[in-house]
């Protein structure tokens, strides 16, 4: 792939504290600005111009006039960095190319083969990063990096996978290195559901400013956590395992050996195997399902189209799953004190209305909830490609956004 860039990145906790204020809360004036992000208005006029000179934001117009002097209104400049992301998921990987403004330049889903060793899927999503980077025609100076949502457990700090429970026999696999290798560019990689947390954070701009839990449905369950817009990573990287969280106990045994964890019973696999044997033979074949170990993808596509119809047998099972999310979530809820879930992942397209409903209905029963506040329920707004436009974001948060690699490598 293309060398890195040789912008210079906007060093300095300043200047990324302001930038995230024009993306959160732009286009917003200079003068608005100071009391955003607690500078002074010099130390704003500088950090601006550095910005400005940058060709990370642009003047984009006037804010009415109140009297005085007209105040220029700056925007965040979307052709002034990109980044790639890549959601790998088994069976299939997600890649999209993102401008600094959130948008998705090109997006592409490359078939991978069971059982692959790493190294032959790296080398293949590399590939098609390459092509897919390719054909935007962007300036190859202001790709700023590839950026990897990888299912957990990850080993932050080291950047390796460890032994993912739906890639069979991965041990320890140092991913973010072999990506490095593999295309030449900066990588940043996180756990899935951080990951489209972090990209909720950054799309998502006032409507995802403050606390928020992402609740992340994929091949499995996960939850990324934003605190006072501080995305929560834990000591090893690998907070918000949502998926192994108690609930009622009812036969299932998640991967981690306990029968009682929420995410065998609301992972697609979980809820597929619910309709086999509640709603029996028959209510299957009727929507459809194979119920194949290997056909999990395409049975969950079609259950979800059976939601859609009214089934009442694929209704079932998905809104008992939904109130297992709930009862997950409430616990969770409770924790962190959130006035917003926001439920995202390729996985419950289509299925949304149905979760949200239980979620809220569990998470606004606490009477200290309704007594504080309420809390919103909502799907995400970047929808099922969230995985990938969050990894993408790593970069470029990582880069510009007042986050933790910010304060931990200065
Ligand atoms: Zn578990």
């Amino acid at each position: 792939m293309t060398q890195g860039t040789n912008l210079p990145r906007v060093g300095g906790y300043n200047q990324a504290v302001v930038l995230d204020a024009i993306r959160t809360a732009g286009p917003v004036s200079r003068v608005e600005l100071a009391p955003l992000t607690g500078l002074t208005s010099q130390t704003v006029s500088n950090v601006v111009r550095r910005l400005l000179d940058a060709g990370l934001v642009t003047e984009s117009g006037y804010a009415p006039s109140s009297g005085g002097k007209r105040r220029t209104l700056l925007s965040p400049r979307a052709e002034g960095a990109y980044a790639v992301g890549v959601q790998l998921d088994p069976g299939a990987a997600v890649i999209v190319v993102v401008d600094l403004a959130g948008e998705v330049l090109a997006d592409r889903r490359v078939k991978l083969p069971d059982g692959a060793a790493p190294a032959d899927l790296v080398a293949r999503i590399a590939g098609a990063a390459q092509r897919l980077t390719a054909r935007t025609r962007i300036d190859p100076a202001r790709l700023l990096g590839i950026g990897v949502a990888a299912p957990g457990p990850i080993d932050g700090p080291a950047g390796d996978v460890v032994s993912p429970p739906n890639f069979a026999g991965w041990g320890r696999v140092p991913l973010r290195e072999m990506f490095a290798t593999a295309t030449g560019m900066p990588v940043a990689m996180d756990n899935d559901a951080t990951a489209a947390a972090i990209g909720e954070r950054w799309i998502g701009g006032k409507d995802r400013a403050g606390s928020f839990l992402f609740i992340y449905l994929g091949t499995g369950v996960g939850a990324g956590i934003v605190l006072n817009n501080t995305v929560l990573h834990g000591d090893s990287g690998n907070a918000g395992e949502f998926g192994h969280i108690a609930v009622d106990a009812d036969g299932i045994t998640c991967d981690c050996g306990s029968t009682n964890c929420v995410g065998p019973y609301v992972s697609p696999a979980g809820v597929i195997g619910e309709l086999f044997t509640l709603h029996g033979a028959a209510a299957a074949a009727r929507i459809g399902l194979t119920g194949a170990a290997d056909g999990v993808h395409r049975d969950w596509k079609v259950l979800r189209q059976a939601v859609r119809r009214g089934d009442p047998a694929a209704c079932d099972v998905v809104r008992r799953a939904g109130r297992r999310f709930g009862q997950a979530a409430r616990g969770a809820a409770a924790l962190l004190d959130v006035s917003r879930i926001v439920l995202g992942g390729e996985a419950v397209r289509g299925i949304e209305p149905i979760i949200c409903e239980e979620i809220d209905a569990a998470v606004n029963a606490m009477s200290v909830a309704r007594v504080i506040r309420r809390i919103s329920v909502e799907p995400s707004v970047i929808g099922e490609a969230v995985g990938a436009v969050g990894a993408a974001s790593l970069i470029l948060h990582g880069n510009y956004a007042p986050g933790w690699r910010m304060l931990t490598k200065p």
